[in-house]
Formats: C-alpha cells, structure tokens, sequence
C-alpha cells in the first residue's frame, strides 16, 4: 500500500491544466510536490478524517472549479487562480488517499467509525482507488469542457459575474484551503453552516445558469456592499446561495421579493444530530439531558432552552447491558460535543458523533427511508442489481464477478448518463449516495461559531 494513487488522474490532470494553459496567458501553474511536502498525516490536511469526508472534500473542490468557470463569462484572471489553486488542493487530496485508507482500517478495527469491509480487503482497495481515480477523470473531462466552451466572450457585452467569483475566493474559501500554500494549514474541525436562500426560478427556463443570471438581474449585487459567499446548484435547477450573516441574507431576501422571474426562501435548516454510544441499561432515557448537563460543565452554559438538546430515539447497544441514545442539538452544543468527542455520563465517558439522517432501505435501496417503512414490489441484489435473488446468495458475488449499482443504472438511463454503475447501490463510491448525503448535509445547519 505504500504506491501512489494510480498515475492516470496526473494524467488528465495535465490534461486539465493544459486547457488552462491554451486560455491565452501561461497559468501560473504549481509544481507536484513542493509547498506541502508529503501528505503523511491526514489530519494536517483539508481536515480529512474518513473515507466520506475525503470524497467529499473531492467533490467540493471539483465543484468549485466548475463553478469559477461558469460564474465568469470569460474566464477572468481572480478566477484563473481560483482553478489553479484549487486543482493543486485536488493533487494534494489525491495524494493522501492511501495513507487514509490505512487510517480507517485501523480505525475500523479498534471499533471507531464504521468502515464498510469491502475498503479492507486489498483488491477492494484497489478498485476503490480506481473508483477515485474515474471520478477525477470524468470530473477533469466535464472541467475542460466547459473551459473550452466558456472561452470566446465579446468582452463588455454584458457585464460579467467576476466581482462576485472575486468575492468569492477572497472570501468564500473554507479556512482548509489557505490561499498561501506555506503557510501551516489549520483544521477545520467541523463542518460550517452560514445563513442561506434557496432560489428558484417562477418562469419556465432551460438551465441553472438562467436562474444565475435571473438572480443578478433580482438582487442586483453590484449595488449591494456584499456579495454573495457562495452559490450552489442544488435540486430541481434551484441555488442556494449562502451568505456571510442574517443581515446580508435578509437584505437579498428583500430584494429578491420585488423579482419576477425568481423566489427566494431562506434555506431550510434542520439541526444536528448526535448519539451517544453505550449508556448503562439502568439509565432512564428522560433522565439523561439532566445527567449530561450536570456532568459536563463545558456544556453547562450551552443548554439553555429545552430544545437545545432534545432525545430523539434510543437504539441498540452490541452489547446488552447498554444502550445508545441520538439527541437533535442547537448547533452550538452540537459543535461543542463534536469538540469533546466523549460525554460524561454516569461518570462515565461515553463515546459521542455526529448522526446524519441519511437513510437507505435494504429492501428496495432507494434512500429517505427504511426496510419497515418500504413501499417498493421489487428488491433488486445489493450486489448486483438483479431483482430475482438477494445479495448473501449472489452467484456475481461469489464468482467475484463486476458489481452494478441498482441506483446508478437507472440514473444513467433515465438522464442519458454515463456515470459509473460498477460498484455496490450501497457503496460509499457511489456517485448517487453520495449526492444524497450532500443534499441532506446541506440541509443541516452546523452552526458557525
Ligand atoms: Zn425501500
Ligand atoms: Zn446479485
Ligand atoms: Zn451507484
């Protein structure tokens, strides 16, 4: 495990870097391995803790590129160095990969967070990785697509979204991606939840972009003192758009109130979740607010109001003797757990993390639900997509035959797409889970502080 993650993403990472290149002025482009050196611990960089969050830190570092790009009508200098610097934060995240695979094995069998098995054996390691590496590429090949069609632009034909993209990267960038690439890179420790409106065109339109551009024609930033922080596709061709306070986000709200062509609503945010693993059997459940309170004088000051922290259901324990709890938290004592990492209870510590409400159904693996609450007729194989066995009898699995997510499939006949189907419908890899888990994580208000 100790060779780098494939050389093709360098390849079409070149390949990306050269389309920059063509764009008239020579980018300024980093070099492999200077600034960082190597990436021997995960924690120094993006704040990487697991596989999920390394594909996600990939994905929101892809989708900046893309959105630079598409923000400028030319692409403009602000956002040349936005791409360049952010296609080096890709290099460097590529790079740890084995390192944090390593990482969540051993992770994995000291019985922190959940792995799932098939990241240990060592051909799924490898397909994993070429699983990242096929992301990349078709990541690289949309990138250098739209580059090529953005570049020709009769220039002041109309005035072009730059002064937002240039606020953007002054602003926007999350603490993790430094701007000075030798200066010590600090940790996020958790994700960050800024006040947000989600944007949705009232007039039949063809794409995103027509919404981006109905959005400055309502808001109309040139005038304002802000701009916004960052704007995100989301859902049904809606954005979200995401601010640097209230003050700002209930400005463009009222500004937006007076457009035509497009609604605003504040984002909805639904608060965090988090379990507590391994509370003693003889603890009653609406007892345990009051203990953890008493107990952990950092959370002491947090929880104010009965809603603060607030038992939402009790789950199994492995072991019988004990039980595990998941509270919804005001983000600011979510914020403080994630920082604890254990809660006293009973005197106990007791192991605390994040809950995400992501769900899929073992039964028919679409997600949002559960096996109990399943509507479906039809359960296809986990493993294989079939629908007339189950995935502990696949005769696929056992022949260590090509898996095929049952979701991907029929995204890609429903869309027209290519995305790729070889992997399991319950994969981290997989590119429609993982979209889910976005939405819902986009949906949760983290907090700030
Ligand atoms: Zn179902
Ligand atoms: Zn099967
Ligand atoms: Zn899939």
């Amino acid at each position: 495990m100790e060779e780098r993650s494939q050389t093709r993403p360098e390849a079409s990472e070149a390949a990306f870097l050269d389309a920059l290149s063509d764009n008239s002025t020579p980018a300024p482009l980093p070099t492999t391995s200077t600034g960082r050196g190597p990436a021997t611990q995960i924690e120094d960089i993006f704040g990487i803790q697991d596989v999920d969050s390394y594909l996600a830190t990939l994905e929101n570092l892809t989708a900046r590129i893309i959105k630079a790009v598409n923000e400028g009508k030319s692409v403009t200098a602000t956002n040349k160095r936005l791409i360049t610097k952010t296609a080096e934060d890709i290099r460097g995240a590529t790079r740890i990969l084995p390192t944090l695979i390593r990482a969540s094995t051993k992770t994995s069998a000291a019985g922190g967070n959940p792995i799932t098995p098939e990241l240990m054996t060592p051909t799924a390691r490898d397909d994993f990785k070429k699983e990242i590496a096929a992301c990349v590429r078709e990541e690289v090949r949309k990138i250098t697509k739209t580059l090529t069609k953005s570049q020709p632009s009769s220039p002041g034909a109309r005035p072009s979204y730059s002064e937002i993209a240039g606020g953007m990267a002054k602003h926007a960038r999350p603490a993790w991606t430094n701007a000075d690439s030798n200066a010590p890179i600090p940790t996020p420790p958790r994700p960050i939840t800024r006040p947000a409106i989600i944007v949705a065109s009232t007039v039949p339109i063809k794409s995103r972009q027509e919404v981006l551009e109905s959005l400055r024609r309502g808001a109309d930033f040139k005038r304002t003192k802000y701009a916004p922080l960052k704007i995100q596709p989301v859902s049904n061709n809606k954005l979200r758009v995401e601010f640097q306070n209230v003050q700002e986000r209930d400005d463009a709200l009222e500004r937006l109130q007076g457009s035509k062509e497009v609604s605003a609503e504040p984002a909805h945010t639904l608060r965090p979740m988090v379990i507590f693993k391994g509370i003693p059997g003889d603890i009653p459940e609406d007892h345990l607010v009051d203990i953890v309170k008493g107990q952990n004088e950092e959370l002491q000051g947090l929880i104010r109001e009965a809603d603060d922290l607030k038992l939402r259901f009790k789950r199994k324990n492995r072991n019988s003797a004990l039980y595990n709890a998941v509270f919804v938290a005001h983000p600011r004592v979510w914020r403080q757990i994630m920082d604890m990492g254990k809660v006293r209870i009973d005197h106990q510590r007791t192991h605390a993390e994040d809950f995400s409400p992501f769900r899929q159904c073992f039964k028919c693996l679409q997600f949002g639900h559960t096996r109990a609450n399943c509507s479906a007729d039809s359960s296809p194989c986990a493993y294989c997509a079939d629908p007339t066995h189950q995935v502990e009898g696949c005769p696929i699995r056992e022949k260590r035959g090509a898996p095929k997510c049952v979701n991907c499939s029929t995204h890609n006949n429903k869309f027209k797409a290519t995305q790729n189907t070889q992997h399991r419908a319950t994969s981290v890899n997989c590119p429609r889970l993982r979209a889910m888990k976005d939405r819902i994580s986009n949906r949760i208000d983290y907090g700030s502080e």
